[in-house]
């Protein structure tokens, strides 16, 4: 039958976890998955822990209620139709309590009536399947950085420097203006430095919106940012992966 199963810590890639190169230093991030599909769970487990998170799994509503009120997570990723419980009922019991677990939602396609009842309940975001690991990821990253408040809050590589907090960004200690979308796709390429984001990803986390093919406004962006970013440096930060997306060069 399910159970609950929980991850050996002595696996931890520690080091991984503690630190990633480029990225602002926070404590692990635990994450508590309820889903009680075992190719989506296992395919979510293995991504999270590649990005250094530690993951709990659980196939069921119930016993996943269970653990989330008895133990300390930094987010719930909670699917919908579950057995033994249904993932509405787990959110509006968690706020009945008051806990402010931030919650994200794995809805179906055509679960759009339990998606806005969920972010009515106080699900904090959504993520309809099918859906790319990264995009999760990201979700996480933000929620968990709304939770705390983004005191850490210096991005960094090489010699550019972003402040979440005073919006402040610099490049070899000179500053740079740019406009709220502008400062924003940096931020989301520079979370992860060496990881390709596609224009479908960049679209939806940073305008919100679903990609439309016939546009070009994500590369006229990133041609904007490399005139402010790059232009002056020796050292080129902002990198196009041909046919995929944009990155920034990871720290050798
Ligand atoms: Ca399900």
């Amino acid at each position: 039958m399910y159970a609950c199963r929980q991850r050996d810590k002595g696996n931890l890639p520690a080091s991984d976890a503690l630190r990633r190169p480029g990225s602002v230093r926070r404590d692990i991030v635990k994450v508590l998955v309820i889903e009680d599909e075992k190719k989506i769970a296992s395919f979510v487990r293995k991504g999270l822990e590649a990005e250094g998170f530690v993951v709990e799994l659980c196939y069921r509503g119930d016993e996943g209620y269970t653990l989330a009120t008895t133990r300390p997570y930094d987010v719930l990723v909670l699917d919908i139709m579950l057995p033994g419980r249904d993932g509405l009922s787990i959110l509006r019991n968690l706020r009945d309590r008051k806990m402010p677990l931030p919650v994200i939602l794995l809805t179906a396609r055509n679960e759009l009536n339990e998606r806005l009842e969920g972010l009515n309940l106080g699900a904090d975001d959504y993520l309809a399947k099918p859906f790319f690991i990264e995009e999760l990821i990201a979700r996480i990253h933000a929620v968990t950085r709304r939770a705390s408040g983004a005191v850490q809050s210096i991005l960094s590589v090489s010699d550019l420097t972003v402040n979440l907090l005073t919006r402040e960004v610099k490049r070899g200690g000179v500053a740079i203006d740019l406009t709220p979308r502008e400062f924003s796709l940096l931020e989301h390429l520079l979370r992860s430095p060496g990881r390709v984001l596609t224009r479908v990803q960049i679209c939806e986390q940073v305008w919100n919106y679903d990609f439309d093919p016939g546009t070009n406004l994500v590369d006229v962006y990133i041609q904007r940012l490399r005139k402010k970013v790059d232009a002056d440096a020796a050292v080129k930060l902002i990198e196009t992966i041909r046919g995929v997306g944009y990155r920034i060069k990871p720290q050798s």
